[in-house]
């Protein structure tokens, strides 16, 4: 994979697909700069590289409106106090006045792009608009994950206007060699944790991840189809009753390329789904009816304490609990707490997609595991072993 730290973009408009999709209040002032944030290695890289950056994102859905508190202009000056380069800015990301600032640039200079999706041909994919972005670059650069699972205008079809030219940039480039850490490691044991609600919107992920790993972890709401599946009585717990016979087959995969398959042994139920409710421990299997499962028991967390301990390499996806119920928390923060003490000894840890990420960042052991995932669904679809169109641009 060419990384952008190795290229040389002396006097070239290195045309970068970012992710500014940052919220912002009634003010436009910007209430979380992370996702700008995290584009700076990669900004700061191509202007000590020479290179003019010329950034082009999305914010918010306008679906080809022109809607003024969805304008990237807001973002002008936290982006000149953030990279500490001067920012000038097209009031439309296509077309001559846009070229014409594009070729102005000079060192230590950024142009930043109009919301992409002002035009509806960018979701479209649509081929003439991505060729007149195209025309803003001598050089393209994808550094947008989180929208890499999705062949829009500028984060996949544009890249066929840069045969030779492109390349993924510092973001990109760590997302994907951090899963293919995990998902392609020689180290053992493999432990995945999957847990979240549903197992219709992570059966991609388990299907693919089986091949992979040597354990595979399933908790929180979705191990509640797989013990009903295999006869438990679940009380009111959450099911998905079309997906009883995917999950033993899963459970029956598992078996045969001998995967160890852990579901929770006991669980923390309450008789209602809110965070005061009743609570009352259960066999996983064995749940009353007028109650649900919301949280790992601790017979289960000492168990999974023991198969995380001995892992080598890490991957959790999904939280084992309700963990936005402060009394349904342990579960997921003990988890956290698990994964944290392994990597602390020398695992390798990755936590993506969704929800864990927010467990991780609530409980204050984002900077303690290898490597946190900005992706969302991106990374779930990666997780599922497809080839993102906006990795497949590049690397293609
Ligand atoms: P996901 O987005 O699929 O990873 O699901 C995350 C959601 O699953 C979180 O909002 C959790 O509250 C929820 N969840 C976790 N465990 C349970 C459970 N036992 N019952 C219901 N919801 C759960």
């Amino acid at each position: 994979m060419k990384s952008i730290k190795d290229i040389n973009f002396e006097g070239l408009r290195v045309l970068t697909r970012v992710d500014f999709n940052v919220p912002l209040n009634d003010q436009g002032e910007i209430t979380d700069d992370s996702r700008m944030q995290a584009h700076l290695k990669t900004i700061k890289a191509i202007l000590a590289q020479g290179g003019r950056p010329v950034l082009m994102s999305h914010l918010g859905r306008p679906k080809g409106e022109r809607k003024s508190e969805l304008s990237l202009t807001q973002l002008v000056g936290h982006l000149e106090r953030l990279t500490g380069a001067k920012v000038l800015f097209s009031a439309n990301c296509i077309g001559e006045e846009a070229i014409k600032l594009s070729n102005s640039l000079k060192a230590n200079e950024i142009l930043l792009l109009e919301n992409l999706r002002y035009h509806i041909e960018e979701t479209q994919g649509d081929r003439e608009f991505a060729k007149s972005l195209a025309k803003l670059g001598d050089f393209y650069v994808n550094d947008a994950f989180g929208t890499a699972h999705r062949a829009h205008a500028s984060t996949a079809i544009i890249a066929e206007f840069f045969p030779a030219n492109k390349a993924f940039g510092l973001v990109m480039e760590a997302e994907i060699l951090n899963v293919d850490k995990v998902v392609n490691s020689n180290e053992k044991p493999v432990v995945a944790i999957v847990g979240g609600a549903k197992v219709s919107s992570k059966i991609g992920i388990l299907e693919n991840l089986l091949s992979k790993v040597d354990h595979l972890i399933i908790g929180g709401g979705m191990a509640f189809t797989f013990i009903k599946a295999k006869g438990g009585l679940i009380g009111n717990s959450l099911v998905e009753e079309d997906y009883l016979e995917m999950a033993a087959s899963v459970e029956q995969k598992a078996q045969e390329l001998g995967v160890t398959l852990h579901l929770p042994q006991d669980v923390l139920a309450g008789d209602d789904f809110r965070n005061e409710a009743k609570q009352k421990v259960f066999q996983a299997n064995a749940i009353q009816d007028g109650w649900m499962g919301l949280d790992a028991g601790d017979e289960t967390l000492a168990h999974l304490k023991s198969v995380v301990s001995e892992a080598k390499v890490i991957l959790w996806n999904g939280p084992l609990g309700v963990f936005e119920f402060d009394n349904f928390a342990k579960g997921t923060r003990e988890m956290a707490h698990f994964i944290a003490e392994a990597t602390q000894k020398g695992a390798f840890s990755l936590v993506g997609g969704g929800d864990s990420v927010a467990a991780i960042k609530k409980f204050g052991l984002a900077d303690q595991v290898s490597y946190v995932s900005t992706g969302g669904g991106a990374m779930l679809e990666y997780l599922e072993g497809k080839l993102l169109p906006g990795i497949k641009a590049i690397q293609s």
